[in-house]
């Protein structure tokens, strides 16, 4: 898009979860196509963008990452604020982030957007032998929250545009 840049919609997404789920190596991976295996623990609230063409439309999606504030209830009000999209995202491999999901599911209701598309992302599809937390588990969870669901590997690249997608393009169809 060089030259007359010409942004139509912009939407803020937010990612939540537990700590070192993978949440800001699914961002480097959607943003910037990149992974690093040791990545930092992210420091100070920020957000990366990334502009699509949707219904041939410019779509720059906004795309918030914690900042280590995943504590319970620590993540602030201005975090979600006029999210219209949010991945709420575990790790396959450790159940205890899959059983926190009830809790940023209530506390993401309870901040954003009434419409917000939510979707529920199994991180490190990768580690299969490693599993955790079943397929079938999460779909019905899903199933049951009105949530989209995908597993994704930011290592692997597997689904992640896949998951910023639905979201966005859901969120397209509300909004536009
Ligand atoms: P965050 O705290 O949720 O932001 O998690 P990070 O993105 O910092 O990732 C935590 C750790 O998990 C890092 O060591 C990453 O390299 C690793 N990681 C992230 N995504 C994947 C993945 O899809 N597969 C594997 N095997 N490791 C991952
Ligand atoms: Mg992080």
């Amino acid at each position: 898009m060089a030259g007359g840049e010409k942004v139509d919609y912009v939407f803020k997404v937010v990612l939540i979860g537990d700590s070192a789920v993978g949440k800001s190596q699914i961002l480097a991976r959607f943003a910037r196509n990149e992974f690093s295996i040791d990545s930092k623990a992210t420091i100070g609230v920020e957000f990366q963008t990334r502009t699509l063409v949707i219904d041939h439309k410019s779509v720059k999606a906004q795309i918030w990452d914690t900042a280590g504030q995943e504590r319970y209830r620590a993540v602030t009000s201005a975090y979600y604020r006029g999210a219209l999209g949010a991945l709420l995202v575990y790790d396959i491999t450790k159940r205890q982030s899959f059983d926190h999901i009830p809790r940023w599911l209530e506390e993401l209701r309870g901040h954003a957007d009434k419409n917000i598309v939510i979707m529920l992302v199994g991180n490190k599809s990768d580690l299969e032998d490693e599993r955790a937390v079943s397929t079938e588990d999460a779909k019905e969870f899903a199933e049951k929250e009105n949530l989209f669901f995908l597993e994704t590997s930011a290592l692997q690249a597997t689904n992640v545009e896949n998951a910023f997608q639905t979201v966005l393009t859901e969120i397209f169809k509300i909004h536009s």
